[in-house]
């Protein structure tokens, strides 16, 4: 399904966080990532920025369709709509000049932070987590899936 926002709690009640563009996803990681945003990705944003995380700038799915790019390699979990790429998080209203957190080139300290503990709560709530530093492919983004392995202390977390 096409996946436009998922309903997350707010202070003031229940909201939205809008992925832009909107990304195809299963059923299944659909629901692994509003429990990864509402119970940890927004909550991280909260206490770093004081301000609620709003939109992620997301790949639709055709970043590393082929794992790393390269034709050989098996499809990835994209292909099934189990895997989602991150690319910044926007905070409070873009409109109002709320600032854009990139994955790639963070802006200081306190941005770092948020994008490092970002991806250390993924680790708990994906099966992969792919980042910058883990390979030139993923030099931009964070990738999350839902990839099934065969035991569960083989999650991959780079
Ligand atoms: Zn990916």
């Amino acid at each position: 399904m096409i996946v436009e926002a998922v309903a997350v709690r707010r202070p003031e009640g229940p909201g939205a966080l809008v992925l832009t563009p909107p990304p195809t996803l299963s059923c299944e990681m659909a629901r692994a990532l509003s429990v990864w945003f509402d119970t940890a990705l927004v909550p991280l944003a909260r206490g770093a920025f004081g301000t609620e995380l709003t939109q992620l700038r997301v790949g639709g799915g055709h970043e590393c369709r082929r794992r790393n790019r390269q034709t050989q390699t098996p499809m990835s979990e994209h292909a099934t709509g189990r895997a989602l790429d991150i690319f910044a998080f926007q905070l409070g209203e873009e409109r109002q000049g709320g600032p854009v957190v990139s994955v790639e080139k963070p802006d200081g300290l306190v941005q770092s932070r948020f994008v490092d503990a970002a991806r250390q709560s993924a680790c708990g709530a994906f099966m992969t987590v792919l980042g910058p530093g883990a390979d030139a492919a993923h030099a931009n983004h964070l990738h999350v899936d839902i990839q099934q392995r065969r035991a569960k202390s083989s999650r991959f977390c780079q």
